[in-house]
């Protein structure tokens, strides 16, 4: 069951129950952010008197539209695109694009939702947005997803912008489909607006470290909350759900820190290497071959497969989901706790459910929500964009130092929040108001628009 809420936040929520139905993980993100936010309520009780949280709920404006589109047969289909831009309180909409069969008007929600607190968090000038289509990229030749990413781009581009909207990548969306985006938005407009779009390739405008940047950005966060109890991750075993971009980099980055990563997965099943998994076996099947994680064992003939495997069952002290929502449940996190696990810091947005996470503050280990622990993949987009508007190029060092220090900053924040707010340690209520109060302000300050 999730935390019940408090009496002024309990109508606001019945009020999104009510005005969006059917949107699962929209109510559930929601709901995680309102269950912390009573205390804000009681010191700043202008915030209730102007509505803010109610306008916050709201998003500014929600684009649908329809992505026509031919398969190498000559086949036609039809697929459904979503931008929700949500908040412009502290910047242009930033958030990226999804491509899985599962998008649908609810999860580009909960997305966007999460995105305007998470980017408040970097203390970077952006605000927050989302965007996706319920294409399947699987098994589609380069050439079919070129002509899907130039058929949604001559609709998306007239909604985008330096200074309006600036997507990125997210599931299903990396460096090959951002390229054939920005290739169609430069055609329609004529114009070479580099800050129109993130994760760009480093010969055309893109940021070092940008690829890297989620996964490296977890794994920091991790350090830091080990840290905080005095600990840290050299010596320690870890479990890192998925495959695709912040799996790969949350793995290079744990290894580079002295800690042994024993299991990664995809969604066919999972991989454990008590050795430790070769990044090099895994980078060029996802990266390079992009074939399915079972593959690894013929490179790897002691590693184990299991198909439909559960990576929680793993026994590990640091546990990181870096691939989709929900992944994580209540019997997983019991199974986790029982396990030793001491730490779990999410790369994915939202993959523990709410009964994982009260598990989780119960057993009081370290526990760090993805708004917080994988906000570094959009704070170096950021990056990316100051640099695309100084015609600048920084070296790899100076922007992973950036990235380790915006890291540390929003652990430092999160954790004085929380503590602040009577909840030490509680990193989900110390994300929250932090990230809330500075957008709500903002919004105050800009009247009632
Ligand atoms: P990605 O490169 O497409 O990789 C996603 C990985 O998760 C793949 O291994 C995929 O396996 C697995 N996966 C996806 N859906 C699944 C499902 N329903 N069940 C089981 N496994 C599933 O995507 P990504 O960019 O790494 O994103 C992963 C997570 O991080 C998402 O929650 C995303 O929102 C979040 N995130 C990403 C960024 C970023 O910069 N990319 C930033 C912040 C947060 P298959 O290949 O078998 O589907």
């Amino acid at each position: 069951m999730p935390a019940r809420l408090d009496e002024k936040l309990e109508p606001i929520f019945q009020d999104v129950l009510h005005r969006n139905p059917g949107e699962s993980e929209f109510h559930q993100a929601v709901h995680e952010v309102l269950e912390t936010l009573g205390p804000v309520l009681v010191k700043y009780p202008e915030f209730a008197e102007k509505k803010v949280i109610q306008r916050i709920c709201e998003p500014e404006r929600q684009i649908i539209f329809r992505v026509p589109w031919q398969d190498d047969k000559g086949e036609i289909h039809i697929n459904r695109a979503f931008r929700v831009e949500f908040n412009s309180a502290l910047g242009p909409y930033k958030g990226g694009m999804r491509f899985h069969p599962s998008v649908y008007l609810g999860i580009i929600k909960f997305l966007g939702f999460e995105q305007i607190f998470k980017n408040a968090l970097t203390g970077l000038p952006i605000g927050g947005g989302k965007g996706g289509s319920d294409f399947d990229p699987k098994g589609r030749s380069d050439d079919e997803i070129m002509r899907f990413c130039q058929s949604l781009m001559t609709e998306l581009y007239r909604h985008l912008g330096e200074y309006t909207d600036v997507p990125a990548g997210d599931i299903g969306v990396g460096g090959r489909e951002i390229g054939y985006l920005f290739g169609q938005y430069k055609r329609i407009t004529n114009r070479y607006e580099s800050g129109v779009l993130t994760g760009k390739g480093l010969d055309w405008g893109g940021s070092r470290a940008r690829t890297e940047a989620t996964g490296y950005g977890t794994v920091f966060f991790t350090q830091e909350m080990l840290k905080a109890r005095g600990d840290s991750l050299d010596g320690k075993t870890v479990v890192v759900s998925g495959s695709g971009n912040v799996a790969i980099y949350a793995i290079e980055k744990a290894h580079q820190l002295g800690a042994k990563v024993i299991a990664c997965s995809d969604s066919g099943g999972i991989i454990v290497d008590e050795k430790g998994i070769d990044l090099a076996t895994v980078k060029r099947l996802k990266e390079v071959e992009r074939r399915r994680i079972s593959a690894y064992t013929e490179a790897h003939k002691h590693a184990k497969y299991v198909e439909d495997g559960n990576i929680w069952s793993v026994p590990c002290d640091v546990a990181l989901p870096c691939a989709t929502q929900n992944e994580l449940n209540g019997n997983d996190a019991k199974t986790l706790v029982e396990n030793g696990c001491i730490a779990v810091a999410e790369g994915a947005n939202m993959p523990t459910t709410p009964e994982g996470i009260q598990i989780f503050q119960e057993a009081s280990l370290a526990y760090g929500p993805g708004k917080a622990a994988n906000a570094g993949g959009v704070a170096t987009s950021a990056l990316e964009m100051q640099q695309n508007a100084s015609r600048d190029s920084w070296t790899f060092a100076y922007t992973e130092k950036r990235l380790e220090d915006i890291m540390i900053e929003i652990h430092k924040s999160s954790f004085e929040t929380a503590e602040e707010f009577g909840s030490p340690g509680n990193y989900v209520l110390g994300a929250n108001i932090t990230g809330f109060i500075k957008v709500a302000r903002a919004m105050d300050a800009m009247g009632l628009i």
